[in-house]
């Protein structure tokens, strides 16, 4: 289970205090998938970042799966990252081009240090059938994948660690229609199989109806409605979340 309670975040740009992410409190169950929607600049990445431990709260607690993650040292967050993956947007910029599916897939395992050699090969294998890309992509670099490819390496890069949760940062937005609804697909599987948290940032409501079971819509650092994806679709009580579903084409 994801908590964050009370969380607040300010930026100071040119001595103006910018509040990004203001009092905002979510929860997140185990095994379900939680969407943040709202316009560019209403705080969703730097919420994400927060969860992430990336950016310290100014006020307020974010515990994963029962640890906090806010006010630890780079070193302790180590432990938090286990638990907890991100997986970056686009899938064209975030692989080294250098490396082949093999190292990618590999090296979080590399990093933490777990398993033997022989261990890790395994977990590589696995994570791989996991995602649904075929052994004989090992020993290819990103340039010679699709961007559905792509975007399942960084997947499994993510999952070889374990993780309960796994952080999405507009997982679709660099991928054609037809790569999008795959990842869909994929993603969907792998919440089935292996009870994954997923919380997600999107501009795409039809994703969003697609992936999220709870939504928060956020408008200037504030969440200004929190709901099932049912009633946020279905029965939105504010005029920002209508407006934001009429946007959809
Ligand atoms: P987008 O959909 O465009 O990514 P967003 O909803 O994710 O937008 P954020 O990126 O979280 O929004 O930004 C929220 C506000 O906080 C913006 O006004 C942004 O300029 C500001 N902000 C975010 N990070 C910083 C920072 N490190 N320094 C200063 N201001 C920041």
């Amino acid at each position: 289970k994801i908590e964050v309670s009370g969380v607040t975040k300010s930026f100071t740009v040119d001595g103006k205090v910018l509040t990004a992410v203001n009092d905002v409190s979510f929860e997140v169950q185990a095994g379900t998938t939680h969407a943040l929607v709202g316009e560019s600049g209403s705080g969703k990445t730097t919420a994400i970042r927060l969860l992430l431990g990336l950016e310290q709260p100014d006020t307020g607690m974010i515990a994963v799966g029962g640890e906090q993650v806010n006010g630890r040292s780079p070193e302790q967050l180590r432990s938090v990252w286990r638990h907890l993956q991100l997986v970056y947007q686009n899938p064209f910029t975030s692989l080294d081009p250098t490396w082949t599916v093999e190292k990618l897939v590999r090296e979080p395992l590399d990093r933490f240090k777990i398993g033997t050699p022989q261990e890790r090969v395994t977990a590589v294998r696995k994570a791989l059938a996991d995602v649904g890309l075929a052994e004989h992509l090992l020993s290819r670099k990103p340039a010679a994948l699709s961007g559905g490819q792509r975007q399942r390496v960084a997947i499994a890069r993510s999952l070889v660690l374990k993780p309960e949760v796994i952080v999405l940062d507009e997982p679709t937005s660099a991928l054609d229609v037809t790569v999008q609804a795959d990842l869909v697909e994929v993603l969907l599987s792998l919440q089935v199989k292996l009870g994954l948290t997923y919380i997600f940032v999107s501009h795409d409501l039809a994703l969003v109806r697609q992936l999220a079971h709870t939504v928060s819509v956020m408008q200037r650092g504030c969440i200004v409605e929190h709901g099932t994806v049912g009633e946020i679709f279905e029965t939105p009580r504010q005029p920002y979340t209508r407006s934001l579903l009429e946007s959809i084409p």
